[in-house]
């Protein structure tokens, strides 16, 4: 573990980005029972994702916004991340994940049409990213309230089960742009369909 779990929040700028070669290492297992400072970790974690649903705090600590955040970005190589998002129905989900194994998922793929982002990459890549419409996964999820860390099977689907594809890629040392194709960028298989959102009430 390095110095960041001293801290009291997370700055974009200890995010470290695509150039840094911890992002392309393979993650290790968290423990189970989590240590302290892997519990000290998931909260920066998930901390900044909230923050980045905060206007003042995003104006006034320059931070860059996200709906998931893994534990490599941040230079800590254990199977950890956290995802804070509206689904394209705009439900609210909250997730510290550990230790996650994708099971099962569908043949179906789907794909956001504005193509992915991701904190740890500055610059906008151009195409599109299919992954998986649904997916089953074993993980352990670790909840602030209760502090319980409960073992389960997670089901996602569309938008959620996207960025799930996304967080697992980091802890496997994979970056969204790795799954572009090459020769077309927006090239969309028979079996992908984009993510639609809901237009949400303002
Ligand atoms: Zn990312």
């Amino acid at each position: 573990m390095n110095d960041l779990i001293k801290k009291d929040m997370l700055l974009y700028s200890d995010i470290i980005k695509d150039d840094h070669p911890d992002l392309r290492q393979k993650s290790l297992p968290a423990n189970i029972p989590l240590s302290n400072e892997e519990i000290n970790v998931l909260k920066l974690m998930n901390d900044y994702l909230w923050n980045s649903y905060d206007n003042e705090i995003v104006e006034k600590y320059k931070l860059r916004p996200g709906v998931g955040l893994a534990a490599p970005q941040i230079g800590i190589l254990k199977k950890m991340f956290c995802i804070l998002a509206y689904d394209e129905k705009g439900d609210f989900h909250n997730y510290c994940i550990i230790n996650p194994k994708i099971i099962s998922h569908s043949e179906e793929k789907t794909y956001l049409e504005t193509g992915e982002g991701c904190l740890s990459v500055d610059k906008t890549v151009n195409g599109l990213v299919h992954r998986y419409r649904r997916i089953k996964a074993s993980v352990y999820l670790y909840d602030f309230e209760t502090q319980e860390l409960i073992s389960t099977v997670l089901k996602l689907e569309g938008y959620l089960a996207i960025i799930f594809q996304h967080e697992y890629d980091h802890l496997y040392g994979k970056l969204f742009y790795d799954r572009i194709n090459k020769e077309n960028p927006f090239f969309i298989p028979e079996n992908s369909h984009p993510v639609i959102f809901s237009p949400q009430d303002e």
